[in-house]
């Protein structure tokens, strides 16, 4: 008997490493062109298509209303963190529908978040750093610009600058994530009804002279430096609170994210065309990156309360769909044993950057169906596209 349970732990311990060593000589023997034959490879875009000619809507799975929301740097630890440092039960668990994400970017298998949130707000796989334009550098179409064509509001809001790589992507188009005051001369134009973030040091003073708040002002918008308003305003919003990330939880934040959602969905709400809501946790990543679990799990709680405020909302409007996702990991993040002991959970990083593990994606409304799956995040976009009638 123990014998026969070592030949076969031996088998399957072979086994293991057999499979592991055979994955590893793989991308070993290629180091030079690994980027080029993976994104060459036309596995993963035969596929992101047959995903999009799949998903066949019916009328009844139409959604009036998308709200996205995206955790930077949120992988399945991440949201597993919920469960085991939340208060009360996790609004994950609200979800039937899950699907996973493939990641990478057209310069790189580890995506950074511009060139995933162009991913998810165009289409277009691009390299790292890229904000709303192509592998060419050439402006791609968000799906808040096709959302304003056809009469749809549109809000962003997030808890690092407005001009930071997620939210810029959906508004902005410029070469390079680093140009944040040039991605701030985009808002004035945008034709977006409601922004909430930090961001004031790249709206005034700047280096060019120019003056965001008096551009956001002369198009419509009110502008708020202070704090969050409790009403909406009958004016466009742009509602800039730090001079760059807004504060970490763990420095006292407190609720914006969650109030700022609530605010963003009673204006955007008004319009009986319906609207596109794109909702940023940016800090998950930033506590990943520092390698810091109190940061990233404070953070995480934080994005996970205001899924809440969204499936709430979703509740008493049917016709609203809620799609929870990621741009990419953030740390390598894991929930190990503590040595020896399995029953204390030790939060460890394996790396100061992202990883390319794939992330996962929660849906919930009409059509949240055509979002399960295995797929890259350009078809994160032309899901929602089709699901919102917008191409
Ligand atoms: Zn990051």
């Amino acid at each position: 008997m123990h014998k026969h349970r070592f030949i076969l732990g031996t088998l399957s311990l072979l086994l293991f490493l057999g499979c592991g060593n055979l994955e590893l000589a793989t991308i070993n023997s290629q180091p030079s062109n690994n980027t080029i034959s993976y994104t060459s490879n036309p596995r993963s875009i035969e596929n992101s298509t047959l995903n999009i000619s799949e998903a066949k809507i019916s009328e009844a799975d139409e959604p009036l209303n998308i709200i996205l929301l995206i955790g930077d740097g949120m992988g399945l630890s991440q949201v597993s963190a919920s469960h085991y440092y939340g208060t009360g039960p996790s609004n994950f668990d609200r979800f039937n529908t899950i699907g996973l994400i493939k990641t990478s970017a057209s310069s790189d298998l580890v995506t950074d978040s511009a060139a995933s949130a162009t991913a998810y707000s165009a289409g277009v796989q691009t390299y790292n750093g890229a904000i709303g334009v192509t592998k060419d550098s050439i402006a791609a179409k968000t799906i808040v610009e096709y959302a304003i064509e056809k009469g749809l509001s549109t809000g962003l809001i997030a808890t690092s600058s407005l001009m930071h790589a997620t939210p810029g992507s959906f508004y902005a188009h410029s070469k390079s994530r680093q140009f944040y005051e040039e991605i701030a001369t985009f808002m004035p134009d945008s034709g977006v009804d409601f922004f909430a973030g930090g961001g004031q040091l790249f709206c005034a003073p700047r280096t060019d002279g120019r003056n965001i708040y008096d551009e956001l002002k002369a198009k419509n918008y009110e502008v708020t430096l202070d704090s969050l308003p409790s009403v909406i305003s009958n004016k466009k919003q742009a509602i800039i609170l730090a001079p760059d990330g807004m504060p970490r939880m763990l420095d006292g934040r407190g609720d914006f994210l969650a109030r700022a959602t609530k605010l963003a969905l009673k204006k955007l709400a008004t319009n009986k065309k319906g609207f596109f809501l794109m909702v940023e946790g940016s800090q998950i990543d930033w506590g990943g990156h520092s390698n810091e679990a109190p940061y990233l799990i404070t953070e995480l709680i934080d994005f996970e309360k205001t899924i809440g405020v969204a499936l709430d909302f979703a509740k008493s409007n049917k016709n609203t769909l809620v799609i929870v996702t990621a741009d990419h990991e953030t740390g390598g993040f894991t929930l190990s044993a503590e040595d020896g002991n399995y029953n204390v959970i030790e939060p460890r990083f394996s790396t100061k950057s992202h990883s390319a593990t794939m992330v996962p994606v929660f849906s919930k409304g009409p059509g949240e169906k055509n979002f399960a799956g295995i797929y890259q995040n350009t078809s994160l976009f032309k899901k929602m596209m089709q699901a919102l009638k917008l191409k």
